[in-house]
């Protein structure tokens, strides 16, 4: 994985010329035909004068849509925006062959909303895969995903209707449990469902846990029945990569077929950057022929999209480059070390993935106060809690973990 950092100065320079090479609705091109324009004038005047040096503001006002995908051909690249919708395609190029090592070109992908978006796509792809190849049937496809799965599984699931198969976890590890995982399997077998679409987890929300994914598709493989995966790296698909560097999970690996990696998680560009990436020859399965209009098709669940997000997330990996990304999350992995080792000094038991910036606290070790005031998040609101998690985010504070960890050790002092 590599590419070089870039200035503030040859990003503006970059995107300022993709935004010229869009029809600009103030430009002298005639533009009768287009059911877009610019943002109303009254509240986000043009000529501002900062809007000159910002160039994400700048696509904002200028509002180019980016509805559609643009990694399939030179046509799916709309002329009225053909410069912003370049860097969206260089966007999933990038992410696709640096961040997660496809094959050159081999990989297709849009800017979703987010990774709700992005994980129900894959889903609604792979439906229409095993009913187009397979000739299956709604009710023989189900869909496989453990019970830390992040909760656009069974909203998806709903949505295209699927069956849902819920693997359990071990209540310690958070690993799915071999045992029942096969049972699950061969009861909905039995039921009559003969195609898998299969979820793991490039990090759960909760517990920051990773599935396995050589061990779902190894099972699927030997149990000879069509399956294919989505990782759902909503939370992860930003940091993994840069932590583990033996990470699984690549287009290298045949098994993952397609995954979600949020921008407005990790990444921190603002929200609507849910990006989805698949292999080529895929995205196909959800071509709308009736989407006439426009000239390349569409292939997404969303329509109009801005193309000001992908412009956020383009920026933001090109202005730290790859070795600036890796630094900045692993010194978020070393903060959460830290931690850690903290809570095991003073007999607090924790989940934690090494690769990730996630701690999940056995909730018996802490009050619901002190829970309250530091915003840690629990794993139900409905039921008693068993579990608060911490996220080591960019703007947590070496002097507030300090302060949290201290009180902690009081707490868990008096109690002794
Ligand atoms: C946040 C998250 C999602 C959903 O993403 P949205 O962008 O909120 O739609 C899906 N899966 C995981 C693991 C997540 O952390």
């Amino acid at each position: 994985m590599y590419w070089k950092k870039k200035s503030h100065e040859q990003i503006k320079e970059y995107i300022f010329n993709a935004l010229d090479q869009n029809l600009d609705y103030r430009g002298d091109r005639p533009i009768l035909g287009i059911p877009g324009t610019y943002l109303d004038t009254t509240e986000f005047y043009p000529d501002a004068p900062f809007l000159k040096d910002a160039p994400y503001m700048s696509a904002m006002v200028r509002n180019p849509n980016h509805i559609g995908v643009h990694t399939l051909s030179d046509e799916s690249v709309l002329e009225v925006f053909e410069g912003t919708q370049k860097i969206e395609k260089e966007l999933i190029k990038l992410v696709a062959e640096e961040i997660f090592n496809g094959d050159p070109k081999g990989q297709d992908g849009y800017v979703a909303t987010g990774g709700t978006e992005a994980n129900i796509q894959a889903m609604w792809i792979y439906r229409n895969y095993f009913k187009k190849e397979f000739g299956a049937r709604i009710g023989e496809i189900g869909l496989v995903y453990s019970q830390d799965s992040h909760y656009s599984m069974p909203k998806g699931a709903n949505i295209l209707n699927l069956s849902s198969i819920i693997l359990e976890v071990d209540p310690d590890t958070r690993e799915i449990k071999k045992e029942s995982f096969e049972r699950k399997i061969k009861e909905a077998m039995s039921d009559g469902i003969k195609y898998f679409i299969v979820i793991a987890n490039l990090s759960t929300t909760m517990f920051g846990s990773v599935d396995d994914i050589d061990m779902l598709g190894d099972f699927f493989t030997n149990m000879n029945v069509p399956f294919k995966i989505h990782v759902d790296a909503a939370y992860g698909g930003f940091i993994y990569p840069f932590t583990n560097p033996t990470s699984r999970f690549t287009f290298q690996n045949p098994y993952m077929n397609s995954i979600t990696a949020d921008g407005h998680k990790m990444l921190q560009t603002p929200y609507g950057t849910g990006l989805f990436l698949i292999r080529k020859g895929f995205i196909e399965y959800v071509k709308t022929d009736e989407a006439q209009y426009i000239p390349g098709k569409d292939y997404t669940i969303s329509g109009s999209r801005s193309g000001a997000n992908a412009i956020s997330m383009w920026m933001i990996l090109q202005i730290h480059g790859s070795e600036g990304w890796k630094y900045k999350m692993e010194t978020l992995c070393d903060k959460t070390e830290r931690i850690c080792k903290k809570l095991e000094g003073i007999g607090v038991e924790y989940f934690r993935n090494p690769y990730l910036n996630i701690i999940a606290i056995k909730a018996k070790y802490i009050s619901k106060e002190l829970a309250h005031k530091y915003y840690l998040v629990a794993n139900s609101y409905e039921f008693e809690p068993e579990w608060f998690k911490i996220v080591v985010m960019p703007h947590v504070k070496p002097g507030t973990i300090d302060a949290f960890l201290m009180e902690l050790e009081g707490e868990v002092n008096q109690r002794k």
